[in-house]
């Protein structure tokens, strides 16, 4: 293997070998800009060195012979002679990491050489505050020593001048700097600074290997999923000075500005300053367009390079520059990052720019950043009174009064008032106060705790996990890490997209991106041009995309929102929802009847409810499809708690007949594991009638639209399917009752019935149930659990953190779809029912069907659509048309 590149050997696809520093020197190196020389030592050396514990004897002699070839090239040798090269060991791993070592400059300077350097420049000052320099950022990363401790020093020089910045301190003043500097690694390591110049660079280079491993670098590696076993590349680069002078000097800059896209001239440059002063803060810089004025030939240039590397790279780059007495160096360049909105912004120009086509611009621009741009956000410069932080579960920006029960919620919202719903953490009992809500936040759980998932499907801000708060909801209050108590009715604010809860009310500015969703804004000329950018890159997605996309939506509101947000139907209406609030006694009288007349007359009241709910939904959605699931929780759901009941029937001097029935009844249908337990399909074969009556309500609806003149275009799906035989006799009474309403108003009702796919029985089975089914609809949620055996609504409290943690999985199954599992099964399922039935129609609903990297996976797949939330809707529309390009 070849563990050494010069910098003109490599290019920048080089990036897994070289770092993405190494192979962007080596690109600008090969584009002919002024680089200063110098080699890379590759990620293979690293590992080889971590693998080992030392450096393999190939790579000491190629760093010589690149060492050699340098010194030849430059006509210096390192650290020595009249004119002594002096180099950097840089850092740069394949993605960007803060965590790593820093950059050791001037690398080479000895109490030799140093006095040839000043000589050499003519300037003493210079060259002691180069030396200085080395051993400070030599001390600190590479020996290890406390930073303070020079700092301190260096504080202690300029009070004792007299002055406030280091440039005023004198060559002298330096000089005994550097002693002291001598000093403070004699008594920390027991041994001189390395005076063998070969030997500062060896060490350096090993400094660099081993903060791979470093604990910030590992820390952030895990937070960004990085991979652990990468390893980092080394640069060794010969020295520029921005130190020698006012005509000198050091600077980043963009090719256009990263956090809004628009194109003009942004950075920073400071002279007469060398590497991390620019942004370390010690003094001020100014602002790029100075340098027109300091070194109007530099900045010429620098705009020049600035427009060959932009045209090069056809993207945003960011650069960090120096200039030696009038001489412009190059010392980085990258592809910038960027917020959201300058990410479609700058899409877009590239597009008319004629950098890219319109199938790189879709690749520029993810779903994440889309959904950043739907949220209202708060107005970063309001001064906000700061008091936790938690997990940014569901972005978006909320202010309200704090409440901490749902019923609290509801009340204050009915009167008007905004509310956060504040928990330890929240359930199924909590959905009317977080629909109530402007935003929940909870203490405990993570991105895929109840709040954060079902915050993220509704389009709430939520910010989870916020540990440091203290909920006392018995006492009605909130105790913050510094000990502020925050009672009931006192207005917060969260901050879905940072995580941050404020005190008080932070201002709100509305997103006109969710505007131009809503369609209360239109693009055109007049419209932001971030609007314009948005439109123009969703139309291009969905042109470019195969996969259609359905909402999951059970009322008319949201059918319509889902509408304006681009749904091409309904994928799941869940018609259990239909059975809450005042329509939960008629199932309860369902449940408790004792007789056929009973029940029948149970249902005969749920009948027209129903008929309404659909008629409604099928208006909303007419000519697209929606596709009804038939019941689908256990029916205990619909019951009232046990041990409460129970409680409230003690406490009854006589209770009343009908009580006890109810009591019987939920002890009757009490599940262990009521997820496995008695729902779905199951439910339908042993209520007599349920099914029937939904099936009933649904094809009288088609009817009576159909009648009116409209296009209802209703599909009937079972949940919870195993066996193809549960599914046959589901099915015929269904048709019989559609034929029955057919004959009876005279129409034709062409409604499709399709099940489920969420249990492997059903998955592994799929040739033999797509024999009575025209659709399949694949519930990922149950499949997830199913398949790997774990319940949704316990894990993540209990064991997630610790998996996620040990990487055994990158992030939640329930997130994103376990493609090698239970993606396997789906892609297995696909095949085999289409074997059967080559028209099946294959979609997706639940979490998944709206998660960016799910979406790609289900169009590999070659499923028909995916079904999501409505808010979801936009981001599933640019990640299909992404995935199909
Ligand atoms: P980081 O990865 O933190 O950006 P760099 O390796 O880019 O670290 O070094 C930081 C800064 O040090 C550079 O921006 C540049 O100003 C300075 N620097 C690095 N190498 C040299 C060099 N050979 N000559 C002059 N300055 C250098
Ligand atoms: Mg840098
Ligand atoms: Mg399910």
């Amino acid at each position: 293997v070849k563990y050494v590149y010069d910098f003109t050997e490599g290019h920048k696809d080089l990036k897994d070998l070289l770092g993405g520093k190494g192979a962007n020197l080596a690109e600008m190196t090969r584009l002919g800009l002024p680089v200063p020389p110098g080699f890379t030592i590759t990620t293979d050396a690293c590992r080889e060195y971590l693998r080992t514990g030392s450096e393999p004897a190939a790579l000491r002699e190629e760093v010589s012979a690149h060492l050699a070839a340098l010194e030849q090239r430059m006509g210096k040798q390192l650290g020595r002679g009249d004119d002594p090269l002096l180099v950097s060991v840089r850092s740069g791993a394949k993605f960007s990491m803060p965590g790593m070592m820093d950059t050791v400059l001037n690398i080479g300077l000895t109490d030799d050489s140093v006095g040839a350097l000043a000589a050499q420049a003519g300037d003493e000052r210079f060259a002691w505050d180069s030396y200085r320099r080395l051993i400070q950022m030599f001390g600190k990363t590479v020996l290890g020593i406390e930073g303070d401790l020079f700092e301190d020093r260096l504080d202690e020089a300029r009070a004792r001048a007299g002055v406030t910045s280091d440039v005023e301190l004198t060559a002298d003043e330096l000089r005994k700097l550097v002693d002291q500097f001598k000093d403070i690694v004699r008594e920390h390591t027991g041994r001189e600074f390395p005076q063998d110049p070969r030997e500062q660079m060896d060490l350096a280079i090993h400094a660099v290997f081993d903060s791979w491993n470093g604990e910030r670098a590992r820390l952030y590696r895990r937070q960004e999923r990085i991979p652990h076993d990468l390893g980092t590349a080394v640069n060794v680069c010969s020295m520029v000075f921005g130190n020698l002078g006012p005509d000198s000097g050091t600077g980043v800059c963009f090719t256009r500005d990263p956090a809004t896209g628009h194109q003009g001239v942004y950075g920073d440059y400071l002279q007469n300053a060398q590497g991390e002063d620019v942004v370390a803060g010690i003094r001020n810089t100014v602002p790029l367009a100075e340098l027109e004025r300091l070194d109007p030939a530099s900045y010429a240039e620098l705009l020049r390079i600035m427009e060959t590397l932009e045209n090069h790279y056809r993207d945003l780059c960011d650069i960090e520059f120096t200039i030696e007495r009038g001489k412009l160096w190059m010392l980085q360049t990258r592809v910038g990052k960027r917020t959201a909105a300058a990410a479609f912004r700058i899409a877009v120009q590239l597009i008319d720019q004629g950098l890219i086509d319109e199938t790189e611009a879709l690749a520029r621009v993810t779903g994440a950043q889309l959904a950043h741009l739907m949220f209202p956000r708060f107005d970063a410069d309001s001064g906000a009174d700061h008091v936790a932080g938690g997990i940014a579960a569901s972005p978006g920006a909320a202010v309200g009064a704090v409440v901490f029960d749902s019923a609290t919620a509801v009340a204050r919202a009915a009167e008007g008032e905004r509310v956060i719903l504040v928990r330890r953490e929240t359930n199924p009992d909590d959905l009317d106060g977080m629909i109530a809500a402007q935003g929940i936040l909870t203490s405990r759980g993570g991105k895929t705790s109840h709040a954060a998932v079902v915050a993220r499907g509704m389009g709430k801000t939520c910010v989870c996990g916020a540990e440091e708060l203290r909920v006392d909801a018995a006492a009605r209050e909130l105790t913050t890490a510094a000990g502020t108590v925050i009672r009931e009715g006192e207005v917060i604010s969260i901050d879905g997209t940072s995580g941050k809860v404020y005190r008080g009310e932070v201002p709100v500015v509305p997103s006109p991106v969710m505007e131009y969703f809503e369609g209360t804004t239109r693009p055109g000329p007049e419209a932001d041009d971030l609007v314009n950018a948005v439109h123009r890159l969703m139309s291009l997605a969905d042109d470019a995309r195969r996969l259609a996309v359905r909402a999951n939506a059970d009322t008319a509101e949201d059918a319509a929102r889902a509408r304006r947000f681009g749904a091409q139907g309904i994928g799941l209406c869940r018609t259990e929802h239909m059975f809450l609030g005042e329509r939960r006694e008629l199932v309860e009288r369902l449940i408790l009847a004792e007789s056929d007349g009973e029940r029948e007359a149970a249902l005969a009241a749920l009948l027209p409810l129903q008929q309404g709910d659909f008629t409604e939904l099928f208006t909303a959605m007419d000519g697209l499809p929606v596709t009804v699931r038939l019941i689908d929780p256990p029916l205990h759901e619909f019951l009232p708690d046990l041990t409460e009941l129970s409680v409230r029937i003690a406490l009854e001097e006589k209770p009343s007949e009908t009580d006890l029935k109810l009591l019987a009844a939920v002890r009757r249908l009490h599940e262990q594991n009521p997820m496995l337990g008695l729902r779905g399909v199951r439910l339908g074969l042993v209520v007599p009638g349920l099914f029937t009556m939904q099936v009933r309500a649904i094809a009288e609806a088609a009817a009576r639209r159909r009648l009116a003149g409209a296009d209802p275009r209703p599909e009937i799906m079972i949940p919870l399917v195993g066996t193809v035989q549960e599914l046959e006799i589901v099915r015929d009474e269904a048709e019989a009752v559609i034929a029955e309403i057919s004959r009876e108003h005279g129409v034709e009702l062409n409604i499709p019935v399709g099940t489920m796919i969420e249990l492997p029985r059903a998955a592994l089975t799929a040739g033999q149930i797509a024999e009575s089914a025209d659709f399949f609809s694949f519930g990922t949620n149950d499949l997830t659990q199913t398949v790997w055996g774990f319940s949704r609504d316990d894990v993540e409290a209990s064991f997630f953190g610790a998996y996620l943690e040990k990487g055994i999985f990158g992030v939640s199954p329930f997130e994103t779809i376990d493609a090698d599992g239970v993606g396997s099964l789906v892609r297995a399922a696909a095949t085999a029912g289409r074997a059967t039935r080559p028209d099946l129609k294959l979609g997706v609903c639940g979490e998944h069907g709206g998660d960016p990297e799910s979406v790609h996976f289900f169009h590999r797949v070659g499923l028909d659509y995916v079904s999501c939330s409505p808010f979801r809707i936009p981001i599933a529309r640019l990640e299909a048309g992404r995935a199909a390009t």
